[in-house]
């Protein structure tokens, strides 16, 4: 049942294993630890679950860990230099390894302090959220928040394996589970029609975590994933469809409080509004607004963003998005269901249309 991927990034390329029970594999782990020092990275809600495990899997090798509250407003200067706390601590050298063993909010925290430690150490992703292993373990970016807009600060660096055990799911909240299915929709929404199909009709497998169905929604995901940031590692282009509905995402994210959204479901609202305005300009049929967000809304996800954020607040929020250049936003936006453009040439008065729609 396991199948390993592979992040093609010349000498930085890196294997992704996918499949049940690997987190306790010592094998995965051994080939991408040179020193002795390892420090887990993971929080105060996964460490219970699965920090044992991990920890039997590293026998042997000098296994310290930090563990950090859980929370997308934890994902702060101030709780990631805990990190470097803990390193320094115990004196942790520059050949020491650095494991996340957790969700995107721990993987973001620890890939970017193994980017910062001694200018650069080794780094290991475990996620265990199904967002986690569909997207954010994957691709280098890390980094954390500010109180003025999402991962403000940051840092591209690869980790050199990725071990996504799908039998973690099973403990995920259900809110969660739908959270990771936003990414999984996107990766079919922006290049991949046949798997949107796919996607369409499994869904109900989907949520009811039949280990199959997540099983080939994450490798496919990550094929599309890892096939975007081989092309694009450094987001100078093509990698920017993987924002598909985020800007309008990270915009409601900061309205609402970092932690009252879940980033997948802003994304999932984000998507809707990607494919309204997309419809607006011209550039997508009425129905596959229609049909984007009855994905969504399978998916157990919202299609609108909250009621009291208007359009004024909108773009004041998404003014701070890193996609914007030279001062002119840049959106994804969709020309067909499976296919999806870059563009900074956004008709104003339909954008404001969109920001201030809510459907019924
Ligand atoms: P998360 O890390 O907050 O995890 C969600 C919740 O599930 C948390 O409460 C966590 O403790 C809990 N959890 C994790 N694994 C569990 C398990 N197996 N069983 C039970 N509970 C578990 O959220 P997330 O959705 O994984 O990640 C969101 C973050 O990822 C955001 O900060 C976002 O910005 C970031 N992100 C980064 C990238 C990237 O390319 N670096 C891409 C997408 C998202
Ligand atoms: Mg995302």
């Amino acid at each position: 049942m396991t199948r390993t991927l592979e992040v093609d990034l010349g000498d930085r390329s890196y294997p992704i294993h996918i499949g049940p029970g690997l987190l306790h594999d010592p094998v995965l782990y051994r080939p991408h630890i040179r020193g002795r020092q390892v420090m887990i990275v993971t929080n105060e809600t996964v460490a219970p679950l699965y920090l044992a495990p991990l920890r039997a899997a590293l026998d042997g090798l000098e296994v310290c860990e930090v563990v950090l509250p859980d929370g997308e407003q934890y994902k702060t200067l101030e709780v990631w230099n805990r990190i470097f706390d803990a390193l320094l601590d115990a004196r942790f050298a520059r050949d020491c390894t650095l494991i996340a063993l957790g969700g995107g909010v721990v993987g973001d925290m620890a890939g970017f302090a193994a980017a910062c430690y001694q200018r650069g150490v080794a780094f290991i992703q475990v996620p265990t959220t199904l967002l986690s292993q569909v997207d954010s373990s994957v691709g280098g970016k890390t980094g954390i928040n500010h109180p003025a807009g999402k991962n403000m600060i940051g840092a591209f660096h690869q980790p050199l394996a990725v071990i996504a055990d799908t039998e973690t799911l099973d403990t995920l909240p259900q809110r969660e589970l739908s959270a990771g299915l936003a990414e999984v929709l996107k990766y079919g929404l922006i290049r991949d029609p046949a798997f949107l199909d796919w996607l369409e009709s499994h869904m109900a497998e989907l949520l009811s975590r039949d280990p199959e169905a997540l099983a080939h929604a994450i490798r496919r995901s990550c094929e599309i994933k890892a096939q975007i940031v081989a092309e694009d590692e450094l987001e100078s282009g093509q990698r920017a469809l993987l924002n598909l509905g985020h800007t309008f995402g990270h915009a409601i994210e900061t309205a609402s409080g970092y932690g009252n959204w879940l980033h997948g479901e802003a994304v999932g609202a984000g998507m809707c509004m990607a494919a309204d305005l997309s419809a607006r300009m011209g550039w997508l049929a009425e129905a596959d607004v229609e049909r984007v967000r009855r994905l969504v809304t399978c998916a157990g996800l919202p299609t609108e963003p909250p009621p009291e954020l208007d359009a004024e607040r909108f773009r004041e929020l998404m003014a701070v998005d890193k996609k914007v250049l030279d001062g002119r936003l840049r959106l994804v936006l969709l020309t067909a269901v499976g296919e999806a453009v870059i563009s900074d040439e956004i008709d104003q008065d339909q954008l404001t249309a969109t920001l201030s729609a809510r459907r019924p």
